[in-house]
């Protein structure tokens, strides 16, 4: 049914895992051979036509794909301007295209023999696919999370819990993703013979961005074909959230070859450019080339090359580097970068939930505000498709606290009431 892999698949693999002057692997010599070994899997299972089936049955047995491509009629009457078709990734089995990448890895380590899956998380959102993806092969998984993203995002600690995860707080630097992320390749450095790490975005040393470019690629080989099926034709514009890149370069990859459809990437404006408080590399034109993380690409930092503190209402966007793919195809003009702020985002999702009782992940309504903001340039014949990367049940508290929502709040007191907080 699925056998022959799409030429887009392995569109992105770079030029020695070089972007441009973006990508690259700058890492310990320790960890060459974990990498090289995963570097021959990799180009062995991008020609693989049986893996490609196996991958692509498991995500339709057990994710639920193709997911399917939704005409927001409404929303397109609202505006009276482009037809508005949304790309459904909320859909995929734990509520967002992360598991496209979380099940391709698991099934590469499966092949190199590893009995083990480690993973690094900010939001939680990556520890949740990891684990579950786990559990499903048979293999055991250690999440690496900081201690101060632990407390605020607890429900996912728990859920990794109980799909069998073990969940190690980090306690020092920030407590956050970038304190996960060294503590993750420390375990690494020890344990590649028996495991395999499993990064949650395209980003990283190379071959990870060519990897999750690969997998995730299913988004937009299934969009092209549906946006043809329901418009003929291409879409004019296509939009998707940024945070490390991975759901945008999914949607992309497919429309790159075709130089009439505008790629659009939207960042997470936070409370706007003065503020500080964002985390828009691109879009801003803040972020500056630098070597951190194993990669060279895009970072917010200061004079001295320092990180600089991101912020986002969206965890997931939340992230100081982006892709190396996709600053070199900002760099080239092919991609094109917005931000929207908390604020634009509040209200997309709100107009959202009313006129097509669609619930976006907080993430994912980036791509709506960023789609709405430039909406007044469309004309009716216009075709736009917005990757809805995941579903916002899970934000429902930053979302009721963005909101005001007075309900929400009684019913949070009435709760912690009943266990004496
Ligand atoms: C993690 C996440 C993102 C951001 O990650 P990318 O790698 O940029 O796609 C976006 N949307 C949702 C729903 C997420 O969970």
């Amino acid at each position: 049914m699925y056998s022959s892999i799409p030429a887009e698949a392995g569109l992105l693999s770079g030029d020695n895992g070089c972007y441009g002057s973006y990508g690259g692997s700058f890492i310990p010599e320790i960890l060459v051979p974990a990498f090289e070994e995963i570097t021959a899997c990799f180009e062995a299972v991008k020609h693989d036509e049986a893996f490609w089936q196996a991958y692509c049955s498991l995500l339709a047995d057990y994710s639920g794909r193709p997911t399917p491509l939704t005409y927001a009629d409404r929303l397109t009457e609202h505006f009276g301007r482009a037809r508005i078709y949304v790309k459904r990734e909320d859909l995929n089995h734990t509520g967002a295209h992360k598991l496209n990448n979380a099940l391709g890895q698991a099934m590469l380590a499966k092949r190199m023999g590893k009995t083990r899956l480690i993973a690094e998380t900010g939001a939680g959102q990556h520890g949740v696919a990891t684990a579950t993806v786990a559990a499903k092969l048979g293999l055991s998984a250690t999440i690496y999370m900081g201690r101060e993203d632990m407390e605020r995002q607890y429900a996912n600690v728990f859920w990794m819990r109980r799909l069998g995860a073990d969940v190690v707080p980090v306690d020092y630097g920030s407590r956050t993703l970038k304190d996960a992320i060294n503590e993750a390749l420390r375990d690494w450095v020890s344990s590649f013979e028996t495991t395999h790490y499993v990064l949650g975005t395209a980003s990283g040393a190379h071959p990870f961005p060519a990897i999750v470019a690969f997998f995730q690629s299913i988004i937009g080989i299934e969009a092209k074909e549906q946006v043809l099926g329901v418009a003929g034709r291409l879409p004019d514009r296509v939009y998707a959230c940024v945070g490390g890149g991975s759901n945008a370069i999914g949607v992309f990859q497919a429309f790159l070859p075709h130089d009439e459809v505008r790629l659009i990437g939207v960042e997470a404006g936070g409370q706007g450019k003065r503020s500080g408080r964002h985390a828009a590399r691109i879009a801003y034109g803040e972020g500056k080339p630098g070597v951190a993380q194993g990669y060279r690409t895009l970072f917010l930092q200061d004079g001295d090359g320092q990180m600089l503190d991101t912020y986002s209402i969206a965890a997931g966007l939340d992230y100081v580097g982006v892709s190396p793919i996709l600053a070199d195809l900002a760099e080239r003009k092919r991609v094109e970068f917005e931000a929207a702020t908390d604020d634009e985002v509040i209200e997309a999702l709100e107009l959202v939930m009313k006129t097509e009782g669609l619930i976006p992940a907080l993430e994912s309504t980036h791509a709506f505000a960023g789609a709405f903001k430039q909406i007044a340039d469309s004309s009716k014949s216009d075709v736009i498709v917005i990757n809805m990367s995941g579903r916002g049940d899970k934000d429902i508290f930053n979302v009721a606290e963005g909101l005001r929502d007075e309900g929400w709040t009684a019913f949070i007191q009435r709760k912690s009431g009943q266990y004496g907080g």
